[in-house]
């Protein structure tokens, strides 16, 4: 079967795998079979080769540049997406104490949360659970152990479309964040973080890895059963090279950092992200069929969910939308309505048209 031509592309608003910009898809095509004169695919290079290792330095290298992650840090790419650094975070890092405080602010940090009770004493520092996870506690209503080995919350909460707006103070404790669904959004204090981690599959690259950054103070303490895969020593000591790493998905972060180069790096990011969820978001507070799902000041610019007061109705709205050529708009079942997931590679025109389809499809219900 032929694949379709680019200009046949719809928008794909998937919470993940998403889109990727149409540049770098290209530019992975072109180079496809013959890597810049070398005779082979990436995908079928020894991750030992030269050629290989020059496309994995430049890619860790423009990533540090790009999130101006300092020298105390290091980053490492692991298997198993970001659902084996629930495990790993606590069988790295919980051992200083025994104990970790966890936010809970939706079912990404509860499931990090399930996982760490298996390694330690683990203490829910604040929950959104009350309300189905439409709001962001406000720092004030954490409550930090004063003996936890760190404390975990997600930056972006992608199921409920909610995201945090600021960076929790735990007075000591390291930061362990969940940024799967907001890395490269915005620019992010590293220096502030013990570690951060991402799947990569939203606005990074293709699926098949996590980024993680570390601090490296803090690695080198790990379980005595952690897995040499799992272990930050260990693959920061061997550069990402214990065995044979996700080579395709680093290529393609590659190429994704040199796009984002263009737009004006995170900063860019950062004010296109907040233009674009505007444009939804307008509809959403204009419209008499429409209603956020999550309380304004907490809004995400990368996922926006939404509901009619139907459930038919909104099951309408998903068939039309995806007729029209906007396709991935039903909710998480958890949440039910809609999700317009618009990741950094998501073009302002494709959000500009869903918004403007919004309109419009009320007009007629009308
Ligand atoms: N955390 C967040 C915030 C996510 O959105 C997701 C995936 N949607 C995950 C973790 C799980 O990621 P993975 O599939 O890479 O394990």
């Amino acid at each position: 079967m032929e694949g379709k031509m680019a200009t046949d592309r719809i928008y794909n608003f998937s919470p993940g795998p998403s889109v990727l910009p149409l540049p770098v898809l290209e530019q992975a095509a072109a180079e496809l079979t013959n890597y810049r004169g070398s005779g082979m695919s990436v995908m079928e290079m020894s991750h030992r080769s030269k050629v290989y290792i020059d496309i994995f330095e430049e890619t860790k290298a423009s990533l540090k540049k790009t999130m101006k992650i300092p020298d105390t840090h290091e980053i490492v790419f692991m298997h198993g997406g970001a659902t084996l650094q629930f495990s790993a975070v606590p069988m790295n890092l919980i051992g200083k104490t025994g104990k970790a405080d966890y936010a809970i602010t939706g079912s990404f940090s509860s499931l990090a949360m399930k996982e760490a009770k298996k390694y330690g004493e683990v203490c829910v520092a604040v929950s959104s659970e009350d309300k189905n996870h439409t709001y962001i506690p406000a720092q004030e209503d954490i409550t930090f152990s004063p003996d936890a080995s760190y404390f975990h919350y997600c930056s972006n909460n992608t199921i409920f479309g909610t995201e945090w707006k600021y960076v929790p103070e735990t007075g000591g404790a390291p930061l362990a964040c969940d940024m799967s669904s907001s890395i490269l959004s915005m620019p992010v204090d590293v220096s502030k973080y013990g570690v951060i981690y991402a799947g990569v599959q939203k606005n990074m690259a293709p699926a098949g890895a996590a980024v993680v950054i570390i601090d490296k103070a803090l690695a080198g303490y790990e379980h005595p059963l952690t897995p040499k895969l799992m272990s930050y020593k260990v693959m920061i000591e061997s550069d990402s090279m214990q065995n044979t790493p996700p080579c395709y998905t680093i290529y393609m972060l590659g190429l994704v950092l040199k796009w984002l180069e263009k737009q004006g790096g995170v900063e860019g990011m950062a004010k296109i992200k907040t233009e674009k969820a505007k444009l939804l978001y307008d509809v959403l507070d204009e419209s008499a069929i429409f209603t956020g799902c999550a309380e304004k000041a907490a809004r995400s610019d990368m996922n926006v969910t939404f509901r009619t007061n139907s459930e038919a109705l909104d099951g309408e709205f998903v068939k039309e939308a995806a007729k029209a050529g906007f396709d991935n708009l039903k909710g998480h079942r958890s949440v039910g309505g809609m999700r317009a997931s618009i990741y950094n590679a998501m073009p302002m025109e494709g959000v500009e048209k869903l918004a403007a389809f919004m309109r419009d499809f009320e007009i007629k219900r009308a």
